[in-house]
């Protein structure tokens, strides 16, 4: 297929999405507000849903037929190759005391930056040594500044070649450095919580994790419809690349719990971040969805999902209320899920049996607000299907890093607004993305004019910041 036929092929997609959320919340708002409409309403939306559930199956097929599955299957294995061959060159040089090399010194607050937190900053270094073509080093290689053993014991090390600490007589040059000097040291601050539930830090720019390297910009964005997730998934697969006794352990849960796919990942994130908590039911809506479009390909599927969570009291709860599922899943593993404890190497061990099933997952149910969701979606995006950007449902934020500067929006409809929540648009504008509102309209920061305002969905597209990173020529595949 050609790039312009998978752009517009995604963008019916994300639309249908867009004009279902759209109608549905209008026509509830229009029950809530008229007398007497409300069964009238209740039956429409209904029927509005069986067909945008059937449209949305229909453009799915798109992206199958013609062997078009087959050519994204291939371009995907090529890209992954190449990316994960060029980290392993990187990070494996021949002679390690000459290599150039990148000092992350990761200084994370242990109560605000949990397992994923981490992980996602040691992502961020390795954007950074990539892009700068330095081999990577961090302050506490062996436990990420969290365990005394967890990392290490679960993962292949970064480097198999440079494992010793620094030489005392190599030269350390402060973040940015410069070409010559052999290490550059870059302190990551401590995390700070924005006043929402992200955390904020400002990476040095200009290698925020969004952006895509040039040289392989092009093939990631035909390839994938949301590319900066893709290209992240790479890194965070490279980090997690298991040991044979972690496969081996994964593989021993799969078979006592006779895990069986297709199923639905649902994650529920409690504990510390109950104020932004969602309800079951939430949750199980979107799954509930998921079955009813499989049914339209004649597919009567087993109903199932993989229920991960730090609060195990929602397994007893679930059970009860859905009786009709096959709920997979160990209440234990939540159990040491809690803040209390997530310091321990156990709870490093838990946290990633759960990443694992719910990446092996078809369809991912959860809140992009937690980091532990938007690792489950990176890990599936970066090492399982080609493009699993139409595989999820967030009941909060849209997908960011939370290392990231920005994430943009383009106009490509103009707009003249007619209320003032509202943003005028003119083709060409940029918005900085605050959120998608889920009822048709995202909200955003116009950058032209610096207002905080409404704007609707359909009338924009993803803008892919580019930039120059090394590009490795030696590397073929
Ligand atoms: P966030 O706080 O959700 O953004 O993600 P973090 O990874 O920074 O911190 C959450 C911590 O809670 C994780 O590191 C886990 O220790 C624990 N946790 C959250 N969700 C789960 C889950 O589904 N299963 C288990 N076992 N632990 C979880």
């Amino acid at each position: 297929p050609s790039k312009e036929y998978e752009l517009l092929r995604r963008r019916i997609y994300f639309n249908t999405k867009e004009f279902w959320y759209y109608v549905s919340y209008e026509l509830r708002l229009l029950a809530r507000t008229v007398k007497g409409i409300k069964p009238f309403t209740i039956q429409m939306i209904k029927n509005i849903n069986e067909q945008y559930l059937s449209l949305l199956n229909d453009i799915a097929k798109l992206a199958t037929v013609d062997d078009h599955a087959q050519w994204r299957r291939k371009e995907y294995i090529y890209l992954r190759t190449l990316v994960q061959k060029r980290l392993r060159f990187l990070q494996n040089p021949e002679d390690c005391s000459k290599a150039k090399k990148l000092f992350c010194n990761l200084i994370s607050d242990r109560r605000s930056c949990g397992y994923g937190c981490r992980l996602h900053h040691i992502v961020n270094c390795l954007v950074v040594a990539y892009a700068t073509k330095r081999t990577l080093f961090l302050n506490n290689p062996h436990d990420w500044g969290f365990t005394s053993s967890g990392f290490s014991s679960l993962f292949f090390p970064l480097s198999n070649t440079c494992t010793s600490s620094l030489d005392s007589n190599e030269t350390v040059l402060p973040w940015p450095g410069n070409e010559s000097a052999q290490v550059v040291n870059l302190t990551l601050p401590i995390a700070v919580p924005d006043g929402s539930n992200r955390m904020r830090r400002q990476l040095p720019p200009p290698f925020d994790p969004l952006v895509l390297p040039e040289d392989l910009s092009r093939r990631i964005r035909v390839l994938h419809g949301d590319p900066s997730v893709w290209w992240i998934g790479q890194f965070v697969n490279y980090i997690i690349r298991p040991q044979l006794s972690t496969i081996d352990m994964f593989q021993g849960y799969e078979e006592n719990m006779e895990f069986e796919r297709p199923t639905v990942g649902v994650h529920i994130r409690r504990t510390d971040k109950i104020g932004s908590s969602h309800k079951l039911e939430e949750y199980m809506y979107y799954v509930e969805q998921y079955y009813k479009q499989q049914q339209m390909n004649g597919k009567d599927l087993f109903k199932t999902i993989y229920l991960a969570t730090d609060d195990p009291t929602l397994f007893e709860v679930a059970y009860k209320r859905y009786p009709d599922y096959h709920i997979f899943g160990d209440p234990e593993l939540s159990k040491t899920g809690s803040v209390a404890t997530r310091e321990l190497d156990k709870s490093i061990v838990n946290i990633n049996i759960d990443l694992f099933f719910l990446s092996q997952c078809n369809y991912l149910v959860c809140t992009f607000s937690s980091h532990v969701c938007r690792l489950a979606y990176e890990i599936i995006n970066g090492n399982k299907y080609a493009d699993a950007s139409t595989q999820f449902t967030s009941l909060d934020d849209v997908y960011y890093f939370s290392d990231q500067i920005r994430r943009l929006h383009v106009a490509i409809l103009p707009h003249k607004s007619n209320r003032p929540q509202e943003m005028d648009l003119q083709v060409g504008d940029e918005i900085e993305v605050a959120g998608n509102e889920l009822n048709g309209y995202s909200k955003g920061t116009h950058l032209r004019t610096n207002k905080t305002l409404l704007y609707l969905t359909f009338k924009v597209i993803q803008k892919i910041e580019v930039m120059y990173f090394e590009s490795y020529p030696d590397i073929k595949i």
